[in-house]
């Protein structure tokens, strides 16, 4: 019965000491390129470093492309999509992986500093799915940038090093939270709660200013004077730049090996940047392809992928228009036609079976750690609505190069049908005509400051998307 049975159980199960220490090498690289890279735009710009040290150009650095050339282009410093040329007529389609670098964290809002009783705060807003409680009393850290005026930009990162300040959400001690623990989980604790400690000294009076304008600034506050003069004086900044800034509060601590087995890796932001580095990590091996090989980063994916950052913007398709140019073979149609001849790979975490919590999963059809890489045939929810179903013809070919490189891997869903669902940007390049399937890796904690990957998944993801590309 065992050749008929479909195999379903640990990859850590009789596993070879050989390869074994080969995941424990990757996970340790992937851990220290997510401690440097908390935000779409550090993703972005570590990224594009590995990507110019392994030989990729700017696409404006070529006047021609040809086999083998490596060719990258950035979007506004929040997208990357990196190409190595295939030998075989582009028009017989490319082999794409696309993962997003945008994390679930809460946005400083534009107006962000006040102060209310003794203390300023930054004000947030959200981004993304986040169970709200989750962010309280952790140690936090703010990273982005702040644009004058002239065009100049400061970059911030502030509470990632030991010698830095951290920044705190406050949440009400258990002797008084009676009131509080009485509500659901969902609405204990609200969006505009979410404000960040950021001082509690007030400012020196100067007694000689005694003018209108030192009236009005002591009604903002002496402790949000003292920080607006701090601000200013580490960063050269007035309160007016914030309307021109993006500045993302994330959290402060850093990934780590999770296990006396060592077994996981926790850290945040792993949906989706532990995507984003094993399928960088692919197309950085990737040499004289057949087929062209394409892999892109996109942002805003936790938002619904709007803008012209997001997988819905035309950005990516004048990349591969720009490919189809410098390749001297482009005509009217040309790129729609590339692209309904081509393949992808949605790289994107799923959600993992947590043990403690297998009542929301079909056991039968969910994604196990340390089981491999998941395959999503289909997302969405309530009876496959808004849904890209992966046709089985392509499941077919996908399944061929899986087994033909030994590559583990599971077929899943995201929960129990009625129980939820989600989506990922993979219908929105399956709408140009490509056959896309979702593949990631299956995760616990997903979208809280501290999500956990199994390193065996990590490290069969990118050997999946390695025999992707070369196939
Ligand atoms: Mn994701
Ligand atoms: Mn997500």
């Amino acid at each position: 019965m065992s050749e008929i049975l479909k195999q379903n159980k640990s990859g850590w199960e009789g596993i070879e000491e050989e390869l074994k220490s080969k995941i424990f090498e990757f996970s340790k690289q992937y851990i220290e390129f997510l401690n440097k890279s908390k935000t779409e735009r550090e993703i972005v710009t570590n990224a594009e470093n590995l990507a110019i040290a392994s030989g990729f150009k700017h696409l404006d650095e070529y006047t021609e492309l040809h086999a083998g050339d490596k060719v990258y282009y950035k979007n506004r410093d929040k997208n990357l999509y990196l190409a190595v040329i295939g030998s075989q007529d582009i028009e017989a389609g490319i082999n794409i992986i696309g993962a997003h670098g945008d994390s679930p964290r809460l946005d400083l809002k534009p107006n962000p500093l006040y102060q209310t009783g003794n203390f300023s705060y930054f004000n947030t807003h959200y981004y993304g799915g986040i169970k709200k409680y989750q962010w309280t009393a952790i140690p936090l850290a703010i990273h982005g940038v702040i644009v004058k005026e002239n065009g100049e930009k400061i970059t911030v990162s502030i509470g990632e090093n030991e010698d830095e300040p951290v920044f705190v959400i406050t949440d009400l001690l258990p002797h008084l939270a009676k009131a509080q623990n009485q509500k659901k989980l969902g609405e204990a604790i609200e969006g505009e709660k979410l404000d960040v400690v950021v001082g509690n000294i007030p400012i020196k009076e100067d007694k000689s200013e005694e003018d209108e304008k030192a009236k009005a600034d002591k009604k903002a506050g002496k402790v949000k004077q003292n920080i607006m003069r701090i601000l200013n004086q580490k960063y050269g900044i007035t309160e007016e730049d914030f309307f021109s800034s993006e500045l993302e509060v994330v959290p402060a601590f850093k990934a780590r090996t999770l296990g006396f087995d060592e077994s996981l890796v926790a850290g945040y932001g792993q949906d989706d940047k532990v995507c984003v580095y094993t399928s960088l990590r692919a197309i950085l091996n990737v040499e004289k392809p057949q087929r062209t090989a394409v892999c892109l980063f996109s942002d805003k994916e936790e938002i619904g992928s709007m803008g012209n950052t997001g997988m819905e913007s035309h950005v990516f398709d004048t990349f591969i228009s720009e490919i189809l140019n410098k390749l001297r073979v482009n005509r009217p149609n040309l790129l729609d036609k590339v692209f309904c001849n081509s393949k992808m790979l949605s790289a994107d975490v799923d959600a993992g079976v947590d043990p403690l919590y297998t009542d929301v999963q079909d056991l039968e059809n969910a994604g196990f750690m340390g089981h491999g890489v998941a395959l999503n045939k289909y997302t969405g929810s309530g009876g496959k609505y808004n849904a890209s179903d992966a046709n089985a013809e392509y499941v077919a070919q996908i399944r061929k190069i899986f087994n033909d490189n030994n590559i583990k891997y599971q077929l899943a869903e995201l929960g129990k049908v009625d129980v939820g669902g989600g989506g990922t940007i993979a219908y929105i390049l399956a709408n140009k005509g490509i056959d896309v399937i979702d593949c990631g890796i299956p995760i616990l904690s997903m979208h809280s400051p501290y999500e956990v990957a199994s390193k065996f998944d990590i490290y069969q993801a990118f050997l999946a998307y390695t025999a992707f590309f070369n196939n």
